[in-house]
């Protein structure tokens, strides 16, 4: 039986108002009605204002990328959830491995981050994955544990999560994890929740890393992948739209 599946678009710092505008406009027209309740878009935030009409006829989803742990104040530079949300927005990403690389943010903040979306009724999406180096040295599972109790320390019962499992080595790499891996680290995830948070025992676990049409069917067939976090795929509507089609096809 096909079940509804997530395809979350991460543009990454891309496109800019008239691309994103351009790609909004078509998207809406080659996406059906029941398609378009899948898709999550997250764009830059400097052109999440210039998206919010085209994608709203057909109810498609806007994420930030970021956002900090407070609702405002002297930040300079960084991204309010607040104001996030007044533009229509209602998912965030938390703790990419991007935001985790290159601006060294840590598990802690991504507890601060994931109590401040969710007491905002907005959608945190939690970002874990391990390196390649700690996949080698044997360590992914205590890595994954550790982002996911701390990352989830401060967590809100009753609002909403979401799960990204995106291991860092296939990561714009062109490389992605095997479906033996795949369904073992989501199999991982979801004992844990159940056991540790088991008000999220149902959330859904997307997979991201390298995902395009040619290989979204196999991992879109198992057990506990409920999507994708895509990124250089999600940035032309064919990609973008033909993981989704080939992941329920
Ligand atoms: C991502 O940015 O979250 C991602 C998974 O990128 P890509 O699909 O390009 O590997």
């Amino acid at each position: 039986m096909s079940r509804a599946l997530i395809c979350a678009g991460n543009w990454k710092m891309n496109k800019n108002p008239a691309e994103a505008m351009a790609f909004a406009d078509e998207l809406s027209k080659a996406c059906t009605a029941d398609e378009a309740k899948s898709l999550v878009l997250f764009p830059p935030a400097l052109c999440i204002s210039s998206l919010t009409g085209s994608l709203a006829t057909k109810s498609i989803r806007l994420g930030g990328q970021n956002c900090h742990w407070q609702p405002s104040g002297a930040y300079t530079g960084e991204n309010s959830a607040e104001v996030l949300k007044s533009m229509g927005v209602t998912h965030c990403l938390v703790g990419h491995s991007e935001r985790r690389q290159y601006f060294s943010e840590t598990n802690e903040m991504m507890a601060r981050k994931v109590k401040l979306l969710q007491s905002l009724d907005l959608m945190p999406v939690l970002c874990i994955g391990e390196t390649l180096e700690e996949r080698e040295s044997g360590e992914t599972k205590q890595v994954l544990e550790r982002q996911l109790h701390v990352g989830l320390s401060e967590s809100v019962d009753g609002k909403g999560l979401w799960l990204a499992y995106e291991p860092v080595w296939a990561i714009g790499t062109g490389k992605v994890a095997t479906p033996e891996q795949v369904a073992e680290i989501h199999l991982f995830i979801r004992a844990w929740l159940k056991q540790n948070k088991p008000e999220f025992a149902a959330s859904p676990i997307l997979y991201g890393g390298s995902v395009k049409p040619e290989n979204a069917k196999g991992l879109a067939s198992i057990q506990d992948v409920d999507g994708f976090l895509v990124g250089g795929a999600s940035l032309e509507v064919s990609s973008f739209l033909g993981i989704l089609r080939a992941s329920v096809g």
